[in-house]
């Protein structure tokens, strides 16, 4: 089956998403449909989550977080105060984090870094100065949100990508600028569809196959260092002029790739935080509790 973390799991007649329950950035998403020449709208039925989520604080106080500005400021003020400053610190914040996302988008996100000496290319210079890689997520929101309420609302979004807000370089604040300017969306009939789109468009239109439940042993390497194929549990061996490998990096290095010193480096690093997941199905619609929450 496909999705790896964003498949479907079916179970006593319901169907829970594995993995995603945020779809953020849709840009980007429909960019990828139309690589493909397809316009995303024609496969996906995207709905737009009427609010992002409640933030629930230790205390009892909530907060909810919504592409609805006059609302948004309505529910800032009473953490902030209600005066000049509260709604004017609030754009000061997205408008770096608006700079944030769209310089990341084109440096980092589009921008294909095959050496390491890339990274340092003059050009992106004034770029990278401008990101706030000297600054973490929480000291970036120290600067406009004097609650601390507030603070853990427009930070706490680095553990999407297993990362403290208080050691997340600050240019992460690009994800509460597109929760906030674009929203969170939801893919009608759940997130694998968007793969099983991806899916058809590739067999129907371009003639891929994919091939499932082949584990793969090995990649081979030949003596100038190029990937030159894969070799399979059963032992078959396929040879291909591209090998593209999408598992975990760490995982990669030590069991697809020949053994190096950056691999046994790379075993040592300190691995972000997973998660646990609860699939629970509910016989009723509970109010108190918003389409996504955080405790
Ligand atoms: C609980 C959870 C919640 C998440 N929430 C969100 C969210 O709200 N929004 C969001 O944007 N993202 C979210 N993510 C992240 C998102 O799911 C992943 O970034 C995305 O699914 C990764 O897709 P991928 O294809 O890059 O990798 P994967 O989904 O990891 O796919 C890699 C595939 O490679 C296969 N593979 C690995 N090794 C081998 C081998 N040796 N042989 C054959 N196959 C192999 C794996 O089985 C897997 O199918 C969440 C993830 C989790 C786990």
């Amino acid at each position: 089956y496909n999705g790896g973390r964003c498949s479907l799991i079916h179970h006593n007649g319901y169907r829970f998403d594995q993995g995603p329950s945020l779809y953020l950035m849709p840009k980007i998403f429909e960019e990828r449909f139309q690589d493909l020449g397809e316009d995303i709208h024609h496969h996906i039925d995207l709905l737009k989550c009427p609010s992002n989520y409640t933030v629930h604080f230790h205390d009892g106080k909530q907060f909810e977080l919504t592409t609805d500005l006059s609302k948004l400021c309505r529910s800032l003020e009473k953490y902030e105060g209600n005066n000049e400053s509260t709604l004017m610190n609030f754009y000061k914040f997205l408008n770096e984090s608006h700079i944030h996302y769209e310089r990341s988008v084109k440096v980092v996100l589009k921008t294909n870094f095959q050496h390491w000496y890339n990274f340092f290319n003059i050009k992106h210079i004034p770029t990278v100065l401008k990101l706030h890689l000297h600054n973490s997520v929480y000291t970036r929101a120290c600067k406009y949100f004097k609650s601390e309420y507030m603070r853990m609302a427009f930070t706490f979004q680095t553990m999407y990508m297993g990362m403290s807000p208080y050691d997340g370089l600050g240019a992460y604040n690009l994800l509460q600028y597109t929760e906030i300017s674009e929203g969170i969306w939801y893919p009608k009939g759940g997130f694998n569809k968007v793969l099983q789109s991806l899916e058809s468009i590739a067999v129907e239109k371009y003639g891929a196959k994919f091939n499932y439940n082949c584990d793969v042993q090995e990649i081979i390497i030949d003596g100038k260092g190029m990937a030159k194929g894969i070799k399979l549990k059963n032992g078959n061996v396929v040879n291909s002029d591209i090998v593209i490998c999408n598992a975990d990096l760490v995982y990669a290095y030590n069991k697809l790739l020949p053994k190096t010193p950056y691999a046994k480096k790379l075993d040592k690093c300190k691995l972000t935080s997973s998660s646990i997941s609860f699939y629970w199905s509910m016989n009723q619609i509970i109010p108190q509790i918003a389409v996504h929450n955080v405790f």
